[in-house]
């Protein structure tokens, strides 16, 4: 029978024990007694998933996949490749060290924090040079098979491999090659694997993600050296790529199948293409795990399909076919057993973490048994495929044909930018170098409360409106206050930039707790989106309209982009993306049209997410920019010349993409820059970005009131690089984070820097 088995596990737990757990801890004393309350809930969420993966027959369990905050940061632990300035010894490290070096301590900023390839999982970025050593910290993993083992289970162990381990890695040392730690690297694995060979452990997964981006010879090379080393001592390697083609050509995948590892682990969901050169390089012992099931969506697998991919590679493999989620299921909630409130039609449609492993049992008995022995599943899994694709909640014939009418004209503005700007200047007769905000204003304690007690239905409609009206009055009466030239409502009705549509859009539905984790404690909930996406009714234009009512000051309108709200949603996998983010764009399209005709001269579209939808492969980022930035255009577009059109983007590093973003054709972009010190504006400098831009002058996520000096220092940098005038001031991102006082003290300075290069600019 072909085994079965997991690349990993969702950690949080069903119901977000592991954040309860964490956030008590943090918050109390972290004493030695909240310590062991943590440790249990961590033990017991490890236990109880490793009995689901037992009970649902796999071959191994996953073990070293869980991680307390995350499993990068233990790596880092187990490598014993703390950062320096933190001054931990890696062999005693505590468990209150390990928070500090993900959160941060009195003198030391946090690690890094990145998206772990492209999901919306962020990993804390290992800091390496050329005095990194690798001597071993603390053996979690050790203690984990353990536990395992102590539980019964066929224990397999889960690490990060050496060469993904350097390419996640940065160095803050100018010009250091991180390369030239591989041999410390290696022989730290080489340790670790040694020592479980000495506990009799069959396999290890050594997870390689690194092989399905574009890597270079140096990189290829680094990963014969690796396995060279690591290949023969005594455990079998399962060497895992996901997210992506581990083959881009022949010669790849004959280079990889030659590593001295007993097997390869192939996401043939992202990445199918792959599965022909792989068999013809696939050396005769080695292990072909097929990543079958989509770890990274909501989806029930079409059990029929898969099988009749897998019956010729059971025939021709036997044994050495093992079947697998594409990816570690991190990426997806744990189990629909939580959802009672989901509509029964779309409930059968899908699958979590949990229903995942079902799926594999059953082709695995169906490849072994015959399909005659999965009778009922097969055709649970028919029906619902059936039902989905007929369903006349997906397929929405006018929004169908409203997308064939799509014509390019709808994609750009009627005349260019100098033009527009021009009307704009007129009309909205702004000072130089104009200030704003990014949308948000400190979402407090009370407004959450309102909201909280409105869902549960205590508090009624209107009295919510109410709630909401006097919080928008507030926000609008302390920017007037502080001297704001564009203002902004404030957001105060929106849990969520990206829910707060989708829950007014249809095509989307929400679970109850289809969490997902984003970083450490912290967790989303991205709704589901199954449907033709339609805007039944307008979703801004009352708060808009209320809250330009209070003042003559420009109100900014505020919607989430296309490209946005598909990136932080669960989206369709029955229709390409760029189908899906044109749906979007044109709902957006109309909610800009109506928030024209209420009045709203200036508005704004966030596409904070449109980076991280890039593919792994360079080469594959021109078709999705392309689709990406027509989406955002066909949204924006559809106004005169004298609505003012902004976008918002986070998370730096754009340097790479600006021809794309200048080809938006925002009129107005407001981006975060002050974390890399203005770096990225001089990429748009040098670029000669065309339109205005709005770099953040000073860092929302701290809640350090920055100094007018600072500010002005900023700005001045600015206007060395971007014509002043063509220079907006405004903060990094939205404020919902942040507590009044510090926002009131920050754009206070914010204000004051602006009006003291004003006047410095005039003279
Ligand atoms: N308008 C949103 C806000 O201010 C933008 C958030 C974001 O960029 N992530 O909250
Ligand atoms: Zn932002």
């Amino acid at each position: 029978m072909p085994l079965t088995h997991t690349l990993g596990f969702p950690r949080i737990g069903a119901r977000r024990e592991l954040k309860f757990a964490l956030e008590s801890f943090w918050h109390g004393d972290m004493d030695a007694p909240a310590e062991a309350t943590l440790r249990a809930t961590g033990a017991a969420l490890r236990q109880r998933h490793w009995r689901l993966q037992s009970d649902r027959g796999l071959g191994h369990v996953a073990v070293g996949d869980f991680a307390l905050y995350d499993h990068v940061l233990n790596t880092t632990v187990l490598l014993g490749a703390l950062p320096r300035r933190f001054g931990f010894d890696a062999a005693q490290l505590t468990l209150a060290q390990s928070f500090e070096l993900a959160r941060g301590n009195a003198a030391q900023p946090a690690m890094e924090m990145t998206k772990w390839f492209d999901t919306n999982y962020h990993y804390l970025v290992p800091e390496l040079d050329a005095e990194s050593t690798f001597n071993g910290g603390p053996s979690w993993l050790l203690d984990d098979v353990d536990e395992a083992r102590g539980h019964g289970h066929a224990v397999r162990p889960t690490l990060i491999g050496p060469v993904t381990y350097l390419w996640l890695a940065k160095s803050h040392s100018p010009g250091f090659d991180r390369l030239s730690l591989l041999p410390r690297v290696v022989a730290a694995y080489a340790r670790i694997l040694t020592q479980l060979a000495e506990r009799g452990i069959d396999w290890v997964q050594i997870d390689e993600p690194a092989l399905c981006t574009a890597l270079d010879t140096r990189w290829l090379d680094a990963y014969d050296i690796a396995y060279e080393g690591l290949g023969r001592l005594g455990v079998k390697l399962l060497l895992t790529t996901y997210f992506g083609n581990a083959a881009p050509d022949l010669a790849q995948a004959a280079r990889i199948a030659s590593l001295p590892v007993h097997g390869i682990h192939l996401d043939l969901v992202r990445a199918p293409e792959q599965l022909e050169a792989w068999m013809r390089v696939l050396p005769a012992h080695t292990v072909l795990s097929a990543g079958v099931v989509d770890g990274r969506n909501i989806w029930r697998a079409d059990l029929r399909a898969v099988l009749a991919r897998l019956q010729p590679l059971h025939a021709a493999l036997g044994d050495r076919l093992w079947l697998a989620p594409s990816c570690s299921l991190l990426h997806v909630p744990v189990s629909l057993e939580a959802e009672r409130r989901l509509d029964p039609e779309l409930r059968s449609w899908l699958a979590f973490a949990t229903e995942k492993l079902d799926e594999l049992r059953v082709l695995s008995i169906a490849l072994t048994k015959g399909e005659a022995a999965v009778v009922a599943e097969l055709a649970a899994s028919d029906a619902a495929r059936a039902s989905r694709a007929a369903s006349r909640r997906v397929v929405n014939a006018s929004v169908r044909k409203r997308l064939a009418a799509i014509t390019p004209d709808m994609t750009a503005r009627s005349s260019p930018f100098e033009t527009r700007n021009a009307v704009q200047r007129a009309a909205l007769k702004l000072p130089p170098l104009p200030t704003t905000t990014i949308g948000s204003f400190p979402q407090t304690p009370a407004i959450r409360q309102a909201r909280a007690a409105h869902k549960r239905g205590e508090l009624g409609a209107l009295a919510y409106l109410e709630r909401m009206r006097a919080e928008i009055t507030l926000a609008v009466r302390k920017q007037e206050a502080l001297g704001l030239d564009v203002l902004v409502h404030g957001e105060a009705e929106r849990n969520d930039m990206v829910e707060f549509f989708g829950e007014q859009l249809c095509g989307y539905a929400f679970t109850e707790n289809g969490w997902v984790q984003s970083y450490g404690s912290r967790c989303v909930k991205p709704p589901v989106l199954y449907g033709d996406v339609y805007r039944p009714e307008p979703m801004t234009v009352d708060t808009t309209r209320f809250a330009q009512s209070l003042t003559d000051r420009p109100m900014k309108g505020m919607l989430t982009g296309p490209v946005t709200m598909l990136q932080w949603s669960f989206v369709r996998d029955d229709q390409p993306r760029a189908t899906t983010a044109r749906q979007l764009a044109l709902a957006i399209r109309d909610e800009v049209a109506d928030l024209e005709a209420a009045g709203i001269r200036v508005i704004q579209i966030d596409e904070p997410a449109l980076r991280e939808g890039l593919p792994l492969r360079a080469s594959d980022w021109p078709a999705y920019l392309d689709w990406a930035v027509e989406a955002f255009r066909l949204s924006a577009s559809g106004v005169a010349d004298r609505t003012q059109i902004h976008t918002h983007m986070c998370y730096a590093e754009f340097n790479d993409i600006l021809p794309a973003i200048a080809s938006m054709d925002a009129d107005v972009i407001t981006i975060e820059t002050s974390r890399s010190a203005m770096e990225l504006l001089e990429g748009f400098g040098a670029f000669a970005y065309p339109n205005e831009i709005g770099p953040g002058v000073y860092d929302i996520h701290s809640p350090r009131v920055p100094e007018v000096s600072a500010i002005t220092r900023l700005l001045e940098r600015a206007c060395e690089v971007i014509p002043p005038e063509r220079l907006w001031v405004n903060p990094d991102c939205g404020l919902k984070t942040r507590g009044w006082a510090e926002t009131e003290a920050a754009l206070t300075n914010m204000v004051a820097a602006t009006r003291h290069l004003r006047a410095r600019l005039a003279a």
